[in-house]
């Protein structure tokens, strides 16, 4: 349908984070303040053991102190919240990323919440939800500000669309449909209980896809024009979206790798960043 579809990339939306997030942190260290993000990682699963190594190489590529703490998987959400609590305290962190899924025996929300809101550079606890969804979050989960920050980069226009957001986890759906909403978007957020799914996306002029099935949101369910961000990140490194099925018809779209990864990423530096600078401000 459309003739040269324009494909949103990832690297090159965080590359120009990172260049930004560079030059602040230098005048950080001029003043004596390294950026630092502890990351907790609860038990072996590789996958999670991958994105906690891409987050910590991230970080020391652009000069952020980082605090690795790997811990057992028979931890308990009771040694778990004290581990979050020691870091809360410790002044030379900056931001707590406890990575997400931890074993099905510890009580997520409890850990999550345990961390203090000035260190949720992930945006994970239930106070920095909330702000996101009244529209003042200093750090909204770093998926969705990836997204917006995607379609802020190449000014796709989200004021008066209809956006259909697939998925509706804590970390991504909700609090992506809040920040689509808070821009002006009007939007609908589908679930696995959703009837006539296809109906609604056929509808839609921007499609989050957040599903966490590979190849899910197909072609011939795009509407002509609509622009996609696929947050989708499934062994293999395939999408949630059957990317060259929607290509046919998007007149933009992400792809994966290279899409909203990286800028996800990027977002979690620069929160940290943030997280130093308002320290140090205070
Ligand atoms: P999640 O917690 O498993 O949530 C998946 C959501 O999809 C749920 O709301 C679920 O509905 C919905 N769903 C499942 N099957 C469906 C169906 N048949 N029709 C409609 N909706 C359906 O996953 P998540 O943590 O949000 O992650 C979603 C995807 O994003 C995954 O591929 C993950 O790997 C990826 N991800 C990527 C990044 C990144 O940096 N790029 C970061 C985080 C996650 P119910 O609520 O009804 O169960």
């Amino acid at each position: 349908m459309n003739a040269e579809p324009l494909i949103l990339d990832g690297n090159k939306v965080a590359a120009e984070i990172k260049v930004r997030l560079a030059s602040r942190v230098e005048e950080l260290a001029v003043k004596g303040v390294v950026p630092c993000l502890a990351t907790v990682l609860v038990g072996e699963d590789p996958s999670s053991a991958t994105y906690v190594r891409m987050k910590v190489n991230a970080c020391n590529r652009l000069g952020i102190r980082s605090v690795r703490i790997d811990l057992p998987k028979e931890t308990t959400t009771e040694q778990l919240i004290e581990v979050i609590q020691q870091l809360n305290k410790d002044p030379e962190v900056h931001g707590i990323l406890l990575q997400h899924p931890v074993p099905h025996h510890i009580d997520e929300r409890a850990a999550f919440d345990a961390i203090s809101i000035d260190k949720d550079v992930d945006g994970v606890t239930t106070e920095g939800f909330a702000q996101n969804a009244f529209g003042f979050a200093m750090f909204p989960s770093c998926t969705p500000a990836a997204i917006m920050a995607i379609m802020d980069y190449y000014k796709l226009q989200v004021s008066g669309k209809h956006a259909v957001v697939v998925g509706r986890s804590p970390i991504l759906g909700k609090p992506v449909s809040a920040m689509l909403l808070n821009n002006d978007a009007t939007v609908t957020t589908c679930h696995s209980k959703t009837t006539g799914l296809e109906h609604f996306v056929r509808s839609a002029d921007i499609v989050v896809a957040a599903v966490g099935k590979p190849e899910f949101v197909r072609g011939d369910w795009i509407k002509p024009g609509a622009v996609i961000l696929d947050a989708g990140y499934n062994p293999g490194n395939i999408g949630d979206v059957d990317f060259n099925a929607c290509l046919q018809h998007a007149s933009a779209i992400t792809p994966v790798p290279a899409g909203v990864g990286p800028v996800t990423i990027a977002m979690l530096l620069k929160h940290t960043v943030d997280a130093a600078t308002k320290r140090s401000a205070n």
